[in-house]
């Protein structure tokens, strides 16, 4: 197949002058990059002409799908108003208190205080040194340690990554901060070995408790982790997990930090992924589908609690950014939330779109080449594996996951692969028909990597 020339003109200079993230870019490169142009609703286009069933919602962060032109409109009307301006030094600006009412008001109970950020990143980095500073002003500087989990994302920074548990990240540049520990992630299929789910999910919140009662409660400021496992795989907890560990966080007096730049803005179908869980969070990370990704933005949720002490006896926090509560991005956000509520979109993904989708989704379980297909709201994944019964995984080296997103793409469709487990996690605006074409297309990319599978001999 031949490109044109101006997807060819793009790709060369792409690869001159572009590093891209979690990127090898020397294979980029060397296979060229796939160019996107435009987006309407559910639908991506490439310079191609081709058009793709956008399974991600980007990255995670277009919720109410693409293009919408109140968000736009809403932008482009803060611009022309105040174009930017600072939040450090008394000042403020209607968008940013706007939103603070609105977060107020459809976050969670205890949270009624916001800082904002540029990023997901930010917002974890921004969390470490406010929890450890809650710790401080309360007399108790010695309780510090961080506890994340193995497989948890928590963005690209050097706290965040710190946080993370992706070891490839902290292999490279010699980052991990100290006193942050990683207890084990509860990922039944990979690691559930013979105990049946509910089981498991106790095992590995007690696990996590016995692992901060060694270190000693005293020493834990807070733990970090998704209600849902996002880019590790969308690990959707066992029911048991949850309840058991907050409860022994709590007894622990250990913060609780739901990072929700996934979870949060109803991906669930509820609100926010403690929500489901039901958790009682310190803190929420949030970025992504707060402004549904229109405009980069983060943003931290800081209980009563937590808040109270901080204005009752904290000094000047020392930490801020140039683009904290940028006009242009609360526009955004306030727009976007509009179009949530409105249009009842929360709602919708927990009581109609959710659960057509989900029936489908876990169907593709019948399969010979699926272990597990899970879905929560809209987020859901599938996994490859071997020998079904067994609970087996296919060597690193065969790449089946990158064999089936190269499949997926070239179907029109975009999911994304975390080894051999395939995520999803489409706009909430999804139709039924665009649900059926997206389940029609996914069993074609199970058939297709079956079919490559058995070719190799790797199915047992
Ligand atoms: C994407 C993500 C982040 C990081 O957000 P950025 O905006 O990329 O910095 C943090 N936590 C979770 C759960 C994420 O999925």
């Amino acid at each position: 197949m031949s490109l044109s020339k101006q997807t060819l003109a793009l790709q060369h200079t792409d690869a001159q002058h572009h590093l891209h993230p979690f990127t090898n870019s020397r294979e980029l490169n060397d296979r060229g990059v796939r160019v996107i142009s435009s987006a309407k609703g559910v639908y991506l286009t490439d310079t191609e002409g081709n058009q793709l069933l956008d399974g991600m919602s980007g990255l995670w962060c277009v919720s109410v799908g693409h293009g919408r032109q109140e968000i736009i409109d809403a932008v482009s009307r803060q611009l022309s108003e105040l174009t930017f301006y600072n939040t450090f030094f008394n000042t403020s600006h209607p968008p940013v208190i706007e939103l603070s009412r609105k977060l107020a008001a459809v976050t969670p109970a205890q949270f009624n205080h916001f800082f904002y950020t540029g990023s997901g990143s930010e917002s974890n980095d921004t969390i470490f040194r406010l929890a450890r500073y809650f710790w401080e002003l309360q007399g108790k500087p010695e309780k510090r340690i961080m506890v994340g989990r193995t497989n948890g994302y928590h963005g690209s920074t050097v706290a965040a990554a710190s946080l993370g548990g992706f070891g490839g990240m902290h292999a490279q540049g010699g980052m991990l901060i100290p006193d942050v520990v990683h207890a084990p992630q509860p990922f039944w299929w990979a690691n559930g070995g013979d105990m049946i789910p509910e089981a498991f999910g106790l095992h590995v919140a007690q696990q996590t408790l016995d692992m901060i009662d060694e270190i000693g409660a005293d020493k834990v400021a807070a733990m970090i982790a998704e209600p849902i496992q996002g880019a590790g795989g969308v690990i959707i907890p066992p029911s048991t997990y949850w309840p058991a560990l907050s409860a022994g966080l709590k007894a622990r007096d250990i913060l609780l930090i739901s990072d929700e730049v996934i979870c949060g803005f109803g991906r669930t179908g509820e609100w926010f992924g403690c929500e489901l869980m039901g958790t009682e969070p310190d803190f929420m990370t949030m970025a992504k589908g707060i402004t549904s990704g229109y405009v980069p933005m983060g943003a931290v949720a800081v209980s009563d609690r937590i808040a109270q002490v901080l204005l009752e006896r904290g000094d000047e926090f020392a930490h801020g950014f140039t683009y904290s509560g940028h006009p242009a991005a609360c526009a955004a956000a306030i727009a976007n939330l509009e179009i949530l509520e409105s249009e009842q979109m929360v709602t919708r993904v927990r009581d109609d779109i959710g659960p057509y989708l989900q029936q489908k989704w876990q169907a593709l379980a019948e399969h010979p080449m699926v272990g597990e297909a899970v879905m929560a709201g809209l987020i859901g994944a599938f996994q490859f594996t071997s020998n079904k019964a067994k609970r087996s995984s296919f060597p690193a080296e065969a790449r089946i996951g990158m064999i089936a997103r190269e499949h997926s793409f070239n179907n029109g469709l975009v999911m994304r692969a975390v080894g051999d487990r395939m995520v999803i996690a489409p706009p909430f605006s999804l139709t039924h028909t665009e649900a059926d074409e997206l389940i029609a297309k996914t069993q074609k990319v199970i058939e297709l990597t079956y079919a490559h599978a058995r070719n190799l001999g790797l199915i047992d």
